[in-house]
């Protein structure tokens, strides 16, 4: 029952996360076993050929002084084979760590084939670059897997707070490490990202803030407002994208990036509870139209037929 088939609805493809070509070894380790990165030195090269950096965590993974990640994850899908449960979302996390490479070392190439935890990224790191699953979580789930729905994203949360619970186990993070992250992890797992978008496309497809706009109209004993029927005007913009401040009972708070300005976006009580403090929404402005504001989408052909990108989670940063 699990669920090869997320991975084909979310179009995402491991082979997707391969970084541009860094021409060395062609085998590059499989299914968690540690392969040891060289050193170049740069005197037995030629010059035109780039020396490979290494971050301090590589060198000691190289070393054998820590267990690399590519043998964590394999530990875990062993212990996990007879429900397969964990395979996907560990190989997002990696297609994520993979493509990012913040520790400073340079690229390598990855290994070719899909086994989870094979990429040149986990055969050649350690569980301290976990902390990479506040940016997984905050950007690519979001950003690259267009924001999945609550019960996918409840079964990603499963998975990472397993690996976090197996390395505290076997000593590979400290407690402390833990608690942090599954802060992160619970905020993103219980948050309807998709429900979001989907709730204020539908409002829009609906007419709900045409429908506010007549109420409005007809109370002001609606003289000629035929004409400014396509008039809008900006009231909050950003590239950045808007962030809610305030959630209220019926609507909530946007500021833009540099929270100087703020608008208030009236929406019925159901979906207004869908909000969360801090939670971000890209490709959207606020307008207002005959009176009543708005969401209004800044990509495509028609601002109304697309109102917002994606959903962004609140950081839980404290
Ligand atoms: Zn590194």
């Amino acid at each position: 029952m699990p669920s090869l088939s997320v991975k084909r609805k979310f179009n995402f493809h491991a082979s997707d996360c391969t970084p541009p070509p860094f021409t060395d070894e062609g085998e590059g380790g499989g299914g968690g076993v540690s392969h040891t990165p060289v050193i170049e030195d740069a005197a037995a090269e030629p010059a035109s050929k780039p020396t490979r950096k290494m971050c301090a965590d590589a060198q000691r993974c190289a070393a054998g002084e820590l267990t690399t990640l590519g043998t964590i994850f394999g530990e875990i899908l062993e212990s996990d084979k007879d429900f397969n449960r964990n395979d996907e979302w560990l190989g997002f996390l990696e297609c994520h760590m993979q493509r990012e490479w913040e520790c400073g070392c340079d690229f390598f190439e990855t290994a070719s084939g899909n086994i989870t935890g094979s990429s040149a990224f986990c055969t050649t790191h350690s569980a301290e670059q976990l902390t990479e699953i506040r940016a997984f979580l905050g950007y690519f789930v979001p950003r690259k897997m267009g924001t999945p729905d609550l019960r996918d994203m409840k079964r990603c949360g499963a998975t990472l707070r397993k690996l976090l619970s197996h390395c505290v186990a076997k000593g590979y993070i400290d407690k402390k490490m833990q608690r942090e992250l599954n802060k992160v992890i619970k905020v993103s797992e219980s948050f309807d990202a998709d429900g979001v978008s989907e709730a204020l496309q539908r409002l829009s497809d609906e007419g709900y803030w045409d429908d506010l706009a007549k109420e409005n109209t007809s109370e002001e004993d609606g003289e000629d407002d035929d004409d400014d029927d396509d008039d809008v005007e900006d009231v909050l913009c950003d590239e950045c994208g808007l962030t809610v401040s305030e959630v209220h009972s019926n609507g909530w708070t946007f500021e833009s990036e540099d929270s100087d300005s703020h608008a208030f976006l009236q929406l019925p009580p159901e979906v207004a509870a869908m909000g969360k403090c801090g939670m971000s929404i890209s490709c959207m402005a606020l307008v207002e139209k005959n009176g009543v504001v708005r969401p209004y989408g800044m990509y495509g052909h028609d601002p109304y037929e697309q109102v917002c990108a994606n959903v962004y989670p609140p950081s839980p940063y404290e």
